[in-house]
């Protein structure tokens, strides 16, 4: 059958259903981390999420471990990222659900937790700052009050369609949906158009922890071995293949999800995302059977659970008043509009490999420093863009874009939106010193103290 043409759909009015000072679309870190800040700044803060939970792909794609958080600074490992995270992390660790920080090949940590503490604790932060939630909610458009000024964001939730009015827009929705419906620029993928390939996460459960011992260090030779042997064949070159926090559980980052042509699947096509959820678990359970058959002390695993969504790492990234790149990250730069840190390394998820680059270490202080400017849209006035849809190069995005840049990002949009409303300016007027200070006051760390 050949499709032709088009539907019009009849106009309509839609009811405004909520107002606020500030609207968050999207509750991954990001959000979470803006939604908290801004209302921490006294403003009425409204999120928006289209689950019915938070945490993002740290949650719905089953991430379950924090990359980021920490940097090898000249040789010492160090917790780099703080303020609202503090907290977040506090949280999740009185509910049993934070691991110990791990070690990232000698050189820097991560730190596994549980979905459903990273769930409940972010629920619980957010509320206790007085942040109104609204889960089951997907926003589909912008209504604009000029072409430089979105009005309202336009919302199917379970109770039909609505419009939220808000004076200060963050989009935190990783797509850079509200920046790309405003009319802001945005690109995606390399210089060839190609993406981060997206991974659909599974946990296991029911490993014998003595057996397996450290079975993160020999999972790659024993995949070359059976892919030799011919018994086992593999999306990509090596697993990551850790223990959680309760004995037994270990969660698993295998799978590579490819359109037909090879390239990696686009998060932001409906129908390569709905293939890539069937492929992902064709490949999960190919996987499992190689853990079962070849890993010791898999022999008796079950499985525990597979996300409820492909992971997405990259899709529309927005160009900004400035972009982060390669260089920034491997150079260790400083910005003198600096909001936080990274340390994480370029991580590129490439067709069949992970390639990883770092900064000198220990030689360098090994993080550099994230601007301002990075979450400032062209075109669009009220609206800042923070998380994995920030201004970078696609190669910085593969740094950037984990937790620890994420709750950097996200924190800095929310105390900016709010002193933007407190000045009466748009937040591309703000003053980067006073924000500075504000988030200094909330104990976040610029990386300004290490040369
Ligand atoms: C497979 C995989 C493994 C990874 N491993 C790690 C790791 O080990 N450690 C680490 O720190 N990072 C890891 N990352 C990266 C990290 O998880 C993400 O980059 C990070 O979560 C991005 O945060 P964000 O807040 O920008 O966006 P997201 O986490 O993508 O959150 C965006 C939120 O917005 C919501 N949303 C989007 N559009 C709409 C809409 N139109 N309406 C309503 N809601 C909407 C989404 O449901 C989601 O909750 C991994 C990513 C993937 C995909």
């Amino acid at each position: 059958m050949s499709l032709r043409g088009s539907v019009r759909e009849p106009a309509r009015d839609t009811p405004v259903i909520a107002e606020t000072e500030v609207l968050v679309l999207g509750g991954g870190p990001a959000g979470i981390a803006a939604a908290a800040s801004a209302a921490a700044a006294g403003r009425q803060t409204m999120l928006i999420e289209r689950y019915g939970f938070l945490g993002g792909m740290g949650t719905a794609a089953g991430v379950t471990n924090f990359c980021g958080l920490h940097a090898n600074v000249h040789g010492e490992i160090r917790r780099v990222v703080h303020g609202i995270t503090d907290e977040l992390l506090a949280r999740m660790a009185a509910l049993d659900g934070l691991n110990e920080p791990h070690l990232i090949f000698g050189k820097t940590a991560a730190q596994a937790y549980d979905v459903a503490a990273y769930k409940c604790a972010a629920d619980a932060l957010l509320l206790s700052r007085g942040v109104r939630l609204l889960f089951h909610a997907t926003a589909v458009a912008a209504a604009m009050r000029d072409e430089r000024c979105i009005d309202a964001l336009l919302v199917e939730t379970r109770s039909g369609r609505g419009a939220i009015r808000a004076r200060q827009f963050i989009d935190a929705s990783g797509d850079g949906d509200l920046a790309a419906w405003a009319g802001a620029p945005w690109e995606k993928g390399d210089a060839q158009g190609q993406l981060l390939y997206p991974t659909l996460m599974f946990r296991v459960g029911h490993v014998d922890n003595d057996r397996a011992g450290e079975a993160w260090r020999d999972v790659e030779a024993r995949m070359d071995d059976a892919r030799q042997r011919g018994t086992h064949s593999f999306p990509r070159k090596g697993a990551i293949l850790r223990p959680m926090k309760h004995d037994g559980e270990w969660r698993v980052n295998v799978t590579q999800l490819a359109h037909a042509s090879g390239r990696a699947v686009d998060g932001t096509d409906g129908e390569e995302i709905s293939a890539a959820e069937v492929e992902g678990r064709r490949q999960v359970l190919a996987f499992f059977d190689f853990l079962r058959d070849c890993m010791p002390g898999f022999e008796a695993a079950y499985l525990l659970d597979i996300a409820p969504q492909v992971g997405i790492r990259e899709t529309r990234r927005i160009s900004g008043h400035c972009q982060l790149t390669a260089d920034d990250v491997l150079g260790c730069a400083s910005f003198d509009d600096s909001i936080g840190v990274n340390g994480w390394p370029l991580e590129q998820h490439v067709a069949g490999d992970v390639k990883w680059s770092w900064p000198p270490i220990p030689q360098s202080r090994g993080f550099n420093q994230l601007p301002w400017r990075m979450l400032l849209p062209q075109r669009v006035n009220n609206l800042l863009v923070a998380g994995r849809c920030a201004s970078m190069s696609s190669a910085a995005q593969s740094a950037a874009r984990v937790s620890g840049g994420c709750f950097v990002m996200g924190q800095a949009a929310g105390f900016g939106a709010a002193l933007a409303l407190d000045g009466g300016v748009v937040p591309a007027d703000i003053r980067p010193p006073a924000l500075q200070a504000l988030l200094e006051q909330h104990g976040a760390w610029l990386g300004r103290d290490v040369p």
